[in-house]
């Protein structure tokens, strides 16, 4: 209770009006009291030490006939002087032999006079006036005088009930008392408004902070605390703004980081899985699950799931630079490199895993190393028959002429072969490197194709092949018309090649939509089925020795390929071996052209 700032405040008011009155009070009872003292001493002084007028009448009344009564006329006469007023203050006259009462201001009170100790003090020594007898809290103020005169020695004795002073008294503290409560009731009103005014911003500041702390803030509901002074609590609660503000603004921007960083764990192609020290699961992402063929919510401990890769123990172990293990292995078919290392604030708390998916890179690798070996092999062979045939026509000085022409025949030829290769090749890399200069226009496809078949059929019927040709007409194109050419060149001598003797071969252009079509067809040897999704790969040839034999490089489709995407289009294969083989160029008829 007492730890409400309110309730204290009140207290506290309180505590210092009581403490103000209660001093006030005292400080006034003791200075009406004291003024009344002196007053009473400073009368009697005046009065029995001063007023020799007043003495020596005193003394004149001892030596008179009835000496009381004398003393009782001067007395009375003299009540101003001594400030009797018959109430609280009156006069006696004593027998200074026995302190009996004789006459008096007030006779029934001087029937019942005490013996006081001023009194008796005179009765003791009558030859000196006792000492004034005035204290604070007595009850009474009194003073004793011997007064001889001729007729003997008479005490005068003037007392004074100090009833005036302690109704003064009880009158000023009833003031106090009231004024005691009114100020209490205003100090608490005052202090409950003024407390109001100070924790009232602070219960505000309190239900912010509240807020702040249970993260409300971070979910885009304002915090702010109205500013409504600019005292301190104004300052403070400006400052809790600044602050809020801008801890809000850290916190949204840890939060985007946060986001950021989850949506690339997301979506980053690396897997990323972590584990405790223990090797329970912690976090895996998609890639990483796919990569270990497990979902994270099944996942097993790390020994179970890359064990064989590492030791758990010697991941943990790791405690020189550089803190990781790089490793290779294979996963469902896969080949994954995988960096291992702990991770943790103060030592380490478990290990991080980043599989990175290799197979393509090895699969690259391979194709770049049978490329290189495959463009050696090709060169070789010409190069090594061109070589055997020039040394013995060299060496052979008299070869009949034919033989030597023969020979010369084989030579040109492989030369001619070496030069394909070379020509293809060079095609290749200015299609890789983008370094080929298209000339696009649009032009009639039907006469395009009108025209190869009328070269090819030479050919064709040197082969003893049947072939057709039905095309749309009118059938128009945009694209590179020479290119265009070449892999329809190449797709209709390859039909024409790997058909035996007496074959069948079909060209035909058709347009569906915005696509025209050129399909090739043949009842030739076909394609192993096996062997399909290589065919259009650099140098892939389904049997070497033969279509080597027959001039080919292995580089025909690849180049058709690139030329028919190059137009955005595609060019596509399918053939069963043994029966023939079917080659379909889909392209765009009103495409941008090659780029
Ligand atoms: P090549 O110059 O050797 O003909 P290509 O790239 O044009 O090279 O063809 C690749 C391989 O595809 C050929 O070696 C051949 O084995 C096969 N091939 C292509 N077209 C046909 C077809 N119409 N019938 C059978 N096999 C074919």
């Amino acid at each position: 209770m007492l730890r409400s700032l309110r309730v204290r405040l009140v207290t506290v008011m309180m505590l210092l009006i009581i403490l103000m009155l209660a001093v006030m009070g005292v400080f006034l009872a003791g200075g009406v009291a004291t003024h009344h003292i002196n007053a009473f001493a400073g009368q009697m002084e005046e009065a029995f030490t001063l007023r020799l007028d007043f003495i020596g009448a005193l003394r004149a009344g001892a030596g008179a006939d009835d000496p009381p009564a004398a003393l009782k006329e001067i007395l009375t006469g003299h009540s101003a002087l001594l400030g009797i007023d018959n109430l609280q203050r009156n006069f006696y006259i004593l027998d200074a032999k026995t302190g009996a009462f004789l006459a008096g201001s007030d006779e029934q009170k001087g029937a019942a006079l005490e013996l006081t100790p001023s009194i008796l003090t005179v009765l003791a020594d009558n030859t000196k006036p006792a000492p004034i007898d005035a204290r604070i809290g007595a009850g009474y103020m009194d003073f004793a005088a011997p007064i001889e005169g001729a007729r003997g020695v008479y005490i005068v004795y003037i007392k004074d009930t100090n009833e005036s002073s302690q109704e003064l008294i009880s009158q000023l503290l009833s003031v106090v008392f009231e004024t005691l409560v009114v100020g209490v009731a205003m100090a608490i009103v005052l202090s409950l408004v003024l407390s109001k005014a100070i924790t009232t911003p602070l219960e505000r500041l309190t239900r912010g902070a509240r807020r702040m702390a249970s993260g409300t803030f971070a979910e885009g509901a304002a915090v702010a605390v109205a500013v409504e002074s600019d005292d301190e609590i104004g300052v403070l609660t400006s400052t809790f703004n600044d602050m809020a503000r801008e801890l809000q603004r850290t916190l949204e921007e840890v939060g985007s980081e946060r986001d950021k960083l989850g949506t690339l764990f997301l979506h980053m192609t690396d897997g990323v899985a972590s584990f405790t020290r223990d090797g329970a699961p912690l976090q895996a992402n998609p890639s990483a699950e796919r990569m270990l063929g497990c979902h994270f919510s099944d996942m097993p401990r790390y020994d179970e799931v890359l064990g064989d890769v590492a030791p758990l123990a010697e991941v943990l172990a790791l405690c020189e630079e550089p803190r990781f293990l790089l490793k290779e292995c294979e996963r469902g078919g896969r080949r994954l490199l995988i960096s291992l290392a702990p991770f943790g604030r103060e030592g380490i708390d478990g290990i991080m895993a980043v599989l990175h998916d290799v197979t393509e890179q090895h699969r690259l690798d391979e194709v770049r190393r049978e490329f290189v070996l495959n463009v050696s092999h090709e060169l070789r062979t010409p190069l090594t028959n061109i070589r055997s045939y020039a040394e013995t026509l060299l060496d052979a000085k008299d070869l009949p002429p034919e033989t030597a022409s023969s020979f010369t025949q084989v030579i040109l030829r492989e030369a001619e072969r070496m030069n394909n290769i070379v020509r293809d090749l060079l095609s290749l890399s200015r299609f890789d490197y983008g370094k080929l200069d298209w000339h696009v226009a649009s032009f009639p496809l039907d006469e395009m194709l009108q025209s190869i078949h009328a070269a090819m059929l030479l050919e064709a019927e040197r082969m003893r092949h049947e072939l057709t040709l039905s095309c749309q007409s009118p059938l128009f194109l945009t694209g590179d018309r020479a290119r265009l050419e070449q892999v329809v060149v190449n797709v209709l001598t390859n039909a024409l090649k790997y058909t035996p003797a007496g074959g069948r071969v079909e060209v035909s252009a058709s347009q569906t939509g915005d696509t025209a079509r050129i399909v090739v067809r043949d009842n030739g040897i076909g394609i192993p089925k096996e062997d399909l999704p290589h065919i259009f790969e650099r140098f892939y040839r389904v049997d070497k020795a033969r279509t080597r034999h027959s001039g080919g490089t292995g580089l025909g489709l690849s180049i058709a390929r690139e030329i028919v995407e190059a137009h955005h289009g595609v060019i596509d294969i399918s053939s069963v071996s043994g029966e023939g083989t079917t080659v379909t160029i889909s392209l765009p008829v009103e495409g941008e052209g090659a780029s």
